[in-house]
Parts: structure tokens; sequence; C-alpha cells
């Protein structure tokens, strides 16, 4: 079980000081969210005044930046485009190592060989790649902001980190009232009574031969073995978000905004479920991606509980299926420090931003161009 005195002693202070940085860092970016697309005007950034009325700017696009007119994007061409085309709201051209914009000449070269960008490659590049950053079909999903999360049996502020769930509520209220998602998703942890994870059920199942603890011994954030067909390797969590009950409800100041998606996973009592696409193992999926794909979804925003778990897993198979994913830190918080950073850095390291809710407003209007997300994207897309 969680022990209140442990977790006070060794990180109390410390979590006090990190949840009052995280909650002014919110409180000082909420106006933000007001800057609508048209305050910010000409900019002077060929990209950002076509951001409203790209659709028919493929041919004006690349007349504008073939400048010696011969038909062909050479590097120096392309590498104006980039710096037109990755820039933050104002027009400012985030700055891009030589090796990148190097990746970035190559991979819209369909031969791989850097060659000069024809126009055939470059109507490919339009819908591929320069219309998805210009308008992004994009979904928020909120990761299992349920009670036993925030003020329940598994409620984080409790847990080795510290953090309180509770904090995630108002940052994501602000995001799905303030911005026009195209999609909205609410996951909901859903386990049947039996499920593999609750470690008051660990008798229920026989162990590993080689596993060496007994089932009165086995305590919470313990890796219990079992002996199944699978091997499964599962870590202890108390009992929670048990089908229909309290615990499994969203926390009810969280908004619900009208036709979500809402997505149940963990429901296979022998397999449990991190990721809102797959389970652990990979032997099942939701409807998830299919909701996402049907809708056209090209960005997918994350947020919720927990980082280093089922906020972090989702991500990381949103990446694994080509979405473009960007964390949205102040809107989610994580059970241990170590795992978040080890989860922070498996993110970045795929291809993830990771971004305070104060970006998301002009990332999802096309004004935010982000670099890293356009860098995923290219090594993605069939140019
Ligand atoms: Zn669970």
């Amino acid at each position: 079980m969680w022990t209140m005195g442990l977790v006070m002693s060794v990180v109390g202070s410390v979590v006090l000081i990190a949840t009052k940085s995280r909650k002014d860092l919110r409180i000082s970016a909420a106006p933000l969210w007001k800057t609508g697309k048209n305050e910010i005007g000409s900019s002077g950034n060929f990209f950002t005044d076509i951001v409203d009325d790209w659709k028919n700017n493929e041919e004006e696009t690349f007349k504008k930046f073939d400048v010696d007119r011969n038909g062909l994007l050479y590097r120096s061409e392309f590498d104006e485009l980039v710096a037109s085309l990755l820039t933050d709201p104002y027009g400012s051209p985030y700055q891009l190592s030589e090796e990148q914009k190097e990746e970035l000449f190559c991979h819209a070269d369909p031969k791989m060989i850097c060659s000069p960008v024809t126009k055939k490659t470059f109507r490919l590049l339009w819908k591929n790649w320069i219309r998805k950053i210009l308008s992004p079909v994009t979904a928020l999903i909120i990761v299992d902001v349920q009670n036993d999360f925030i003020s329940g049996s598994l409620a984080l502020v409790n847990s080795p980190a510290g953090q309180d769930g509770l904090e995630v509520v108002p940052v994501i209220n602000g995001l799905v009232t303030e911005i026009p998602f195209d999609v909205v998703v609410y996951t909901h942890d859903w386990h049947p009574a039996n499920h593999v994870s609750f470690v008051d059920n660990v008798a229920l199942r026989p162990l590993h031969p080689n596993y060496t603890k007994s089932p009165d011994e086995v305590q919470v954030l313990d890796i219990v073995h079992f002996d199944d067909q699978w091997g499964t390797e599962q870590t202890m969590w108390p009992r929670h978000c048990v089908q229909q009950t309290w615990g499994a409800k969203l926390q009810e100041n969280l908004v619900v905004v009208e036709n979500p998606v809402k997505i149940y996973k963990g429901q296979n009592p022998d397999v449990d479920s991190y990721s809102a696409f797959f389970d652990n193992s990979r032997r099942d999926h939701t409807e998830l991606e299919m909701e996402l794909r049907k809708r056209g979804v090209t960005d997918v925003y994350t947020s919720g509980i927990a980082y280093d778990y089922c906020v972090g897993f989702t991500s990381l198979d949103a990446l694994d299926l080509g979405f473009r994913v960007t964390l949205v830190e102040d809107a989610s918080r994580g059970v241990v420090d170590d795992s978040i950073a080890a989860m922070r850095t498996a993110l970045l390291d795929k291809g993830a931003a990771i971004v305070n809710s104060t970006k998301v407003a002009d990332m999802v209007s096309g004004r935010d161009r982000n670099a890293r997300l356009a860098q995923y994207l290219m090594r993605t897309i069939k140019v």
C-alpha cells in the first residue's frame, strides 16, 4: 500500500515547491489562450500569412521559393521554405541545425539522394507535409481523469512523486473550452473486479516458480511474475477503477464536451492496459485508432493521469501509429519522479513534442509550426 509517512519524509517539501511553480505557470499563461488567430495580423512570413487560406496556394508557394525560376527547389531554396514554414506564432523561424535541415531536404526527395525538389515531388510534399503542418486535424486525448486517481484508492498525491492529480482538471478544462480541437477523447481505466493488476488479487493466479515472494509479501509497485501462458509480468496497484463504481467515474469538475469519444480500457481481467490504443501485451486494441482515422486526425495532444504510465504509453503508441504527438506537460501528473523523467526522454527520442498548455492554441491553429513535429512527420510520410 502507499506509505504516506515515507512520501512526506522523502519528497514532501520538494513537491510543494514543484506544485506551486506549475500552478504559477498555468495562471500566468491563461491570457494567451485568448490570443485569437486574427489578432496576430500580417507577420511578413509567407506561411503565417496564408495559414487561414492555404488550400489554393500550392503553385504560388512553389513559385515563391523557386527564386531562379528553373522549376526546381535547390537546397538553399528549400532551406528558405523551411525557415518560413517552421516558425513561431509571430513568424520567427525555429533554429534548425545543419543536420536537421539536410535531413528534411533529403527526405523531401523520394529517391533519398538529396536531389533538388521537382514540381512533382513538391505536389506530394504539399499534400503530405506542408498541408498537414498548416492545417492539422487535431485530437485532445484526456487520459483517465478518474476519481480513484485523484482522491480515491490510487490517488497520485499518495504515490512516490506526491503529485496532485486534481491539478490537471482546470488546465484540461481550459484546453477543451478555449481550443477548437476536431475531436476530444476521454479514456477510462475500466477494470473487472478480478483484474490482474490489483494487489489484493495476487493470490487468484499462480505465481511463476522463479518469482521469489509469496502472495502475502507482495506490495504495491512490486512487479509480479505470473505463471500463465504469456509469462505476464505485472506491476501491482491498489484496487482501482472497478467498472460502474464511483472510483471509475470522471472527476466531477472535468468539462465533458458534446459528442466526445469515450474509450474504456483494461477490461480483460488477465492483462493490464496502460495505453488507450493497445493492452500491455498488444493482444487486443480499443476503438481509439479507428475513431481517430475516420476523422482524419493528424495530430494527437495527450494529457491526464498518469504521465509515466497511461499518458506516456498512449503517446508512445500514437507515435508508433504515425500520429504527430504533443504531450501537454502541465495538463498531466505522474507516479514516480524517475519514471516520469524516463518517459519524457523516451517520448522526445521518438519524436514527440512536450509543451506547456499555453502553446497549444497556436499549434492547433497552424500558427505555431513546431519543428520537432515537422521533422517527425517528414520521417513517417511517403513523399
Ligand atoms: Zn488500472
